[in-house]
């Protein structure tokens, strides 16, 4: 699974098949076999049961899974509310497809001095990030060490969105006034962009992860480091390159309305912008997988 992911990141070297966490998973497991087998062998009534075999293989499948943990920064929670509202497919997801070890909204597991961050194959980190507060600082810091790949986990993540208006005042921490995307703080593998991102985009990333999809990952990977992002894209990288089809994409996926197509083209309303980036990362001209449609097609 990891070389898998490691694959469509492009950082997996050919020899680079049995990672370093994979190994400490196998062994995390073996080790926890050992002790079951141990404590069986010690109770006079040892006898080898289907319930061990059936536990020990259980234990093996925990390993295999990759684990995701959820952060929640500076965020509305929108994106993980928008993740569970995969009704059709999410028991599926959170049950035999992934292994969820971090997170205090979707499992009661966080980091504090006496209980360490758990290590995870994917961190799926929601909202900006405030210079002044210490926790989030602290908390982005800890698990860009212990993920291997750091997902910017919506647009408030990606690229700041609304928080970047903030100027601080407010009522609960008025000297909290300066909120950055992920990427000027940290390394970003891939982003999930949209305010919030949508429910499929969010089951479709992490089915792709699993079956290792580069194709429908990379426009992901692309954005991760953008950190800037407005209705002025739309006019700087598609309209002025002559690239614009006044297809009205832009438009739709508009969450606020900023957008209206004038004579066949996007026109911004700046006022109602929110920063969230959806209008240029939707636009079928700012990436068009022709490869991987004309390979659908059987072209
Ligand atoms: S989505 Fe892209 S191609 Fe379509 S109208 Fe907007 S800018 Fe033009
Ligand atoms: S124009 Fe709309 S979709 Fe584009 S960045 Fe602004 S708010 Fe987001």
């Amino acid at each position: 699974m990891l070389a898998r992911i490691k694959r469509w990141l492009g950082l997996a070297k050919p020899d680079d098949d049995q990672s370093k966490l994979e190994e400490a998973a196998r062994k995390k497991a073996e080790e926890q076999k050992k002790l079951e087998e141990q404590k069986l062998q010690e109770s006079e009534s040892y006898k080898p049961t289907q319930k061990t075999e059936e536990s020990s293989q259980e234990v093996e499948n925990v390993a295999e899974k990759p684990r995701i943990g959820y952060f929640h920064l500076s965020g509305c929670t929108g994106d993980v509310m928008s993740l569970s509202e995969n009704y059709d497919i999410l028991s599926e997801l959170l049950t035999n497809m992934v292994d969820i070890v971090y997170g205090q909204t979707l499992v009661d597991v966080w980091w504090d001095d006496e209980n360490p961050m758990p290590e995870m194959d994917l961190a799926l980190v929601e909202g900006s990030v405030c210079l002044q507060d210490e926790h989030s600082l602290h908390e982005l810091k800890e698990l860009r060490k212990k993920a291997t790949y750091v997902a910017a986990f919506g647009s408030c993540a990606k690229n700041g969105c609304f928080t970047r208006f903030s100027r601080g005042g407010q009522q609960a921490q008025p000297k909290h006034e300066s909120f950055v995307p992920l990427s000027d703080l940290v390394k970003v593998d891939l982003a999930i962009p949209g305010c919030p991102a949508s429910p499929e985009i969010i089951a479709k990333t992490v089915v792709a992860l699993i079956n290792g999809d580069l194709d429908y990952l990379q426009p992901m990977m692309d954005v991760a480091a953008c950190n800037q992002n407005c209705g002025c894209d739309l006019q700087t990288n598609i309209v002025n390159k002559a690239l614009c089809t006044g297809c009205g994409t832009c438009a739709m996926v508009c969450p606020t309305r900023a957008l209206t197509i004038n004579e066949g083209r996007p026109e911004c309303n700046k006022a109602r912008c929110i920063k969230c980036g959806s209008c240029y990362t939707h636009c079928p001209r700012s990436w068009f997988p022709e490869a991987r449609i004309k390979q659908d097609l059987g072209l």
